[in-house]
């Protein structure tokens, strides 16, 4: 048997054909060209969904689980998306809509919450009970699992580690909040304290690695300046894995899991992040003295993690 996942964001539609092993063994992916109808959307994802079927020589008999992960809040009993704001959808039965489209029952999730689950069936969770994700992009990103289960809290909203408060220097998020982690330890902090540093230290390499051009810093910059012994580069670095550590070692202290792992395309720098990370859990994780602790590892699946978490939602 396959699986069918579909991974609904605000620029692009990814569906993949799953096998049980957790494995994408074609992918396809459309624009979503956001806002518009959510019908034009359905049709758009079953006709993709039938052209991968066609691809691989499947029909619909062959698909045991049909799921998608969808950017907002989501009521997974009931299929249907509560509020996205990405979409622009309210109130939208999504699931139904697919189901009466392509031809399946189809579940729902949160596409932060499926892409965990995805880590967890087919990546750096695999083979835990007990197991969280935190992906380091625009946002915080986060899911996680309880005795292999998906943890969604009693209204579905549940597991925004992104936007538990670390600091007192009121700085606004869009969720209402002032400093939540988000804005510390996201890859868009980052950026934002790159960009602070170099206003700071006219002499940075890091001015250098941006052609003078401060718009031009990126997720990189202070890494690379740090790697060419930068002191600005060194310093940002430090601040940010800091706030990373105080977010991440938050987490752990309350759920122990058996390995949180980081990921988002800051998570490529590797042991640039693991590595200080850890040194900052050695010494404040509440378990240290404990045989059993939290492993720290890097996400693996990427992208890929949303569609293939979607298709196995029904262990979800
Ligand atoms: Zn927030």
């Amino acid at each position: 048997m396959y699986r069918i996942g579909v991974d609904l964001g605000g620029t692009n539609i990814a569906v993949g054909i799953v096998n049980e092993a957790g494995e994408i063994t074609e992918k396809l992916s459309v624009k979503t060209k956001a806002p518009r109808q959510a019908e034009e959307i359905v049709s758009d994802i079953a006709d993709t969904i039938n052209t991968l079927l066609k691809n691989n020589n499947l029909t619909l008999s062959d698909i045991s689980c049909a799921g998608i992960g969808v950017p907002g809040a989501v009521d997974s009993k009931s299929g249907s998306v509560s509020f996205s704001n990405n979409l622009q959808f309210f109130s939208v039965p999504l699931g139904s809509l697919l189901k009466e489209k392509v031809g399946i029952p189809f579940l729902v999730a949160n596409d932060a919450n499926a892409a965990a689950f995805g880590e967890f069936m087919a990546g750096s969770g695999k083979n835990t009970q007990n197991f969280i994700t935190i992906t380091l992009g625009t946002g915080i990103g986060s899911g996680i699992i309880i005795n292999k289960r998906l943890y969604t809290g009693g209204n579905g909203a549940a597991a925004e580690i992104g936007h538990m408060k670390i600091a007192s220097e009121g700085i606004p998020c869009s969720c209402g909040r002032t400093d939540c982690f988000e804005k510390y330890a996201s890859a868009t902090a980052l950026v934002s304290q790159t960009r602070a540093a170099m206003e700071k230290h006219p002499d940075s390499l890091m001015w250098e690695l941006c052609d003078g051009d401060k718009a031009k810093a990126n997720g990189k910059t202070a890494f690379i300046a740090m790697h060419k012994g930068d002191k600005a580069g060194i310093k940002v670095i430090e601040d940010y894995v800091r706030f990373l550590a105080m977010g991440v070692i938050n987490v752990i202290n309350i759920f122990q899991p058996d390995v949180l792992s980081i990921g988002g395309g800051i998570s490529g720098s590797g042991d640039d992040i693991i590595i200080p990370l850890k040194k900052h859990i050695e010494k404040e994780d509440y378990a240290r003295f404990t045989n059993i602790r939290t492993e720290i590892k890097t996400a693996t699946l990427g992208n890929d993690a949303g569609i293939i978490g979607a298709a196995f939602l029904d262990k979800a």
